[in-house]
């Protein structure tokens, strides 16, 4: 029933309206989208589109940055604003603000904060103001080097995962990093100790990552001899070496995509995206490292978008105030000028 809602919905706004969802939905979403990627493939397509509703189905944040790129004629809605994330909580703007200058101003140094782009607007913003930017799974090498090359070190937030990995793919030192400690409202913060660190890490994590076992991938290395593992890098820093390959949901989908019929595949990431993959692939055998389900990604449902829709004219839309959305456009914009 909700579906019939949703597709007399399409067909009334046709292309004034755009459905676009992110590889963690379900499939009940999914199959209603007019287009599927990561949050940032999703995002840079916004401006492109034809519509001027634009409903992302995704967790808060990937709204929020759609709405960062967004025309002045287009209107960006989630079904369910309070679909958060995990890990974007993990680093409010208030604290992130503390803590940077606290860094800032004790020791002197010009650091440079680069978040990860599973952040909330107002922290991007806090990176446009400080001469910082913004990353993927997929460009945060480059943008790492891009980052330690404009001062003296670089506070990487929210994800200690995607640091640690990506100091390790850079040949960072572990001497060279600092796990920095953000309790008490940033009081806990150890300046001294950050003085001769390139690389300060934000303590956060995705759940739904931290979940996966090593223990549970060499299992699957004596039951499939020959099976290929590749995991996200939200994923702890252990199972991302001794797998055989790791990268963003785009890269993961390329890797099954690619690799010969018959091969069986262990992919660590968000379960809606594995089970799809077996679907989209019948020629492979693809198996989940762990159930992993991202409980905020499933408040989107057919019933909050059939409503949605049925009431789109109005609607509460994402609004970023111009105080957020300019500094956080600049640290997107930067991004996308060292990975062009
Ligand atoms: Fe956030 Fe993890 Fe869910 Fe992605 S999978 S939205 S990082 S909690």
């Amino acid at each position: 029933m909700y579906s019939d809602i949703i597709a007399e919905q399409k067909k009334k706004y046709g292309r004034k309206l755009a459905i676009l969802g992110h590889h963690y939905q379900s499939d009940d979403i999914i199959r209603h989208t007019d287009l599927k990627g990561d949050s940032l493939e999703l995002a840079r397509q916004i401006e492109k589109l034809e519509a001027e509703h634009i409903v992302f189905c995704g967790v808060h944040f990937m709204a929020e940055s759609a709405a960062i790129v967004r025309r002045e004629d287009q209107k960006v809605y989630i079904p369910d604003a309070s679909a958060g994330c995990v890990m974007a909580n993990m680093a409010p703007a208030w604290l992130v603000d503390i803590i940077l200058t606290r860094i800032l101003e004790e020791s002197g140094r010009k650091i440079i904060p680069l978040a990860y782009v599973n952040t909330p607007a107002a922290v991007k913003a806090v990176c446009g103001r400080h001469g910082g930017s913004v990353c993927t799974s997929a460009n945060a090498e480059k943008m790492l080097s891009w980052a330690l090359s404009q001062g003296d070190g670089v506070l990487f937030l929210p994800d200690r995962n995607l640091a640690l990995n990506t100091a390790d793919r850079l040949g960072i030192a572990d001497e060279e990093r600092l796990l920095l400690d953000v309790r008490g409202k940033g009081a806990a913060l150890d300046v001294p100790a950050t003085l001769d660190k390139k690389l300060l890490i934000w303590p956060g994590l995705c759940a739904i990552h931290q979940r996966f076992k090593l223990s549970r991938m060499e299992q699957f290395r004596s039951e499939y001899p020959g099976c290929k593992i590749v995991v996200h890098p939200e994923c702890p820093p252990e199972l991302v070496k001794a797998a055989d390959g790791n990268g963003s949901t785009s890269y993961l989908i390329k890797y099954v995509e690619a690799a010969p019929a018959g091969t069986t595949i262990v992919v660590g990431t968000e379960t809606n995206l594995v089970n799809r993959l077996g679907d989209m692939f019948p020629d492979k055998s693809i198996i989940p490292l762990g159930i992993s389900f991202c409980s905020n990604m499933a408040k989107i449902t057919e019933e909050n978008l059939a409503n949605l829709l049925l009431n789109l004219e109005t609607a509460a839309f994402e609004d970023v105030s111009d105080e957020i959305r300019k500094p956080a456009k600049i640290a997107l914009e930067r991004m996308l000028e060292v990975c062009a």
